[in-house]
């Protein structure tokens, strides 16, 4: 077994006030009291992950043909697909258009 990683971030959740959590520690929570993510295969194992953006060049001043730009995600151990809150994340932010990239 290896020991558990906690990616929780105050208010980032919750949606409250980000200054609340400012130069005080995070506030004590249980995480084994909430529910797990699971994957669609119903596994609750998930893996760090890059996922390479491809930005043309000329979109961002640079020379080359592409930029790779990384993502991290998390991916299910298991099957390998990506976890429900980044597969949902992106696909929010892919319908977003932006005009300032950088
Ligand atoms: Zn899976």
């Amino acid at each position: 077994m290896s020991s558990p990683i906690f990616n929780a971030v105050p208010g980032a959740m919750s949606g409250g006030a980000p200054g609340m959590a400012m130069g005080s520690p995070a506030t004590s929570i249980n995480p084994f009291e909430y529910p797990t993510t699971k994957c669609s295969c119903g596994n609750e194992i998930f893996t760090a992950g890059v996922m390479f953006k491809e930005i043309p060049g000329i979109a961002v001043g640079s020379s080359n043909e592409k930029e790779y730009v990384p993502i991290k995600v998390f991916v299910c151990s298991k099957c390998g697909k990506l976890a429900p809150q980044d597969a949902e994340f992106i696909e929010k932010e892919s319908k977003q258009i932006k005009t300032n990239l950088i």
